[in-house]
């Protein structure tokens, strides 16, 4: 077919707010430093930007992994990165599973040939240590996983208790800290975690495409210690650590824009400073809470198990689930998501993500979400408004 190329306009999806799941809204700063001329590979000037990113990565996981790195693909490939670096066939894992990022885990290691002990939890809980427990009993598995922030249901799963079980069962501990980190306290170190990964387009707000890892000693010795190749050339952390490090060894080109964007937004971070951060999440989820409430939702996650990044409502009676996503998004070019796998129709996922945790899009969406509920003829609480600005006011 010949192309006709007026027929490909510029890109313009007009404005959005990104109040879903993620990838949340990115600020302006990143837009512009990923805008500065990419250069080569080997170029001294990228090796100096690389190793402030790293710096600034093991700041905000709170760590002293020297291969804490950002690897070209996305969180998923972060999760892949961790499983197939540290696992070999036959090997068995203990994973906690609250909600879909923790099926996914399942998923990977059963591909690499591993033998793999669920513990399902109920969507929209917290992974309990006391169900790790005694699923480890009497067992000595390579590693146990769990998700710190599981943004398919909101939950938060504290990781320093599970932490301690795994390693007194002699195996490695993993954790998912894709949406947490950056929004509330990931401290990697102190909680025992061997091996972590995370995602740019959470709560880093930076652009989706690349995603941070880091290996701990106990987790470069199980490398060292493979006796196969790891199955997966691209993610092959035996060959990447050689070009993030001292090395300089060529593996791939890495994302070269990506990561000045990366470190423009974790610049903006420490700018701010992570405890700063962390409230900022806090004070303005309680907020969006409470407006809710007033509106008479009701939120999925029991109070103390609650995520301030992802907020899972169910949804009002005698609302239409798509229709009510579907005019957020024509009318006031909000972005929400809708409930994912059992949750699916029965809540909905609001995000509040690094910069978009802010108390001007929380008002947005609980006046724009109350006017479309009305329009519906849903019975809509009064002082939503108001009970935000008393959160705010203290
Ligand atoms: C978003 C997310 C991922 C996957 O990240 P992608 O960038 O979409 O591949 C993995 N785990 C958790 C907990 C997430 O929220």
């Amino acid at each position: 077919m010949p192309i006709n190329i007026q027929d490909f306009k510029d890109i313009d999806p007009g404005e959005r707010l990104l109040l879903g799941a993620g990838p949340c809204n990115v600020a302006p700063r990143v837009f512009r430093a990923v805008a500065a001329p990419s250069i080569g590979y080997l170029d001294p000037y990228l090796f100096k930007i690389m190793d402030e990113t790293q710096e600034l990565l093991r700041a905000l996981f709170r760590t002293e992994n020297a291969v804490t790195l950002p690897m070209s693909a996305t969180g998923g490939g972060g999760m892949e990165t961790a499983f197939v670096n540290l696992l070999e066939p036959g090997d068995q894992v203990v994973v906690g599973v609250n909600g879909l990022f923790g099926t996914r885990m399942c998923d990977i290691a059963e591909r690499l040939g591993c033998e793999v002990v669920r513990v399902d939890v109920e969507w929209g809980r917290a992974v309990p240590a006391e169900r790790m427990e005694a699923a480890l009993k009497g067992k000595s598995p390579k590693i146990v996983a769990v998700v710190n922030a599981e943004t398919s249901t909101g939950a938060c799963t504290p990781l320093k208790d599970i932490g301690k079980l795994a390693h007194d069962h002699g195996a490695m501990f993993l954790a998912d800290t894709v949406t947490s980190l950056a929004g509330i306290d990931v401290s990697i170190d102190a909680d025992g975690v061997d091996v972590a990964y995370s995602g740019t387009q959470k709560c880093i707000s930076a652009f989706p495409g690349i995603s941070l890892v880091s290996f701990g000693p106990a987790a470069i010795k199980a490398l060292e210690a493979r006796t196969t190749k790891v199955p997966n050339w691209y993610l092959d952390m035996t060959m990447i650590r050689e070009y993030w490090g001292p090395a300089r060894k060529y593996h791939h080109t890495p994302a070269i824009n990506m990561i000045y964007g990366l470190r423009e937004a974790l610049r903006l971070v420490f700018e701010e400073g992570l405890e700063a951060r962390f409230a900022r999440h806090m004070l303005n989820h309680k907020a969006l809470v409470a407006g809710l409430e007033a509106m008479g939702l009701s939120m999925l996650v029991p109070a103390g198990e609650r995520l301030p990044m992802l907020n899972a409502v169910r949804i009002a009676e005698g609302a239409d689930d798509a229709k009510t996503r579907g005019t957020l998004l024509r009318e006031y070019g909000i972005e929400i998501s809708g409930g994912l796998g059992e949750l699916g129709g029965k809540v909905w996922r609001i995000g509040l993500m690094g910069y978009n945790a802010q108390p001007k899009n929380v008002l947005l969406l609980l006046a724009a979400l109350q006017a479309v509920l009305k329009g519906q003829g849903v019975k809509v609480g009064a002082g939503a408004i108001e009970a935000a600005a008393a959160v705010w006011a203290g």
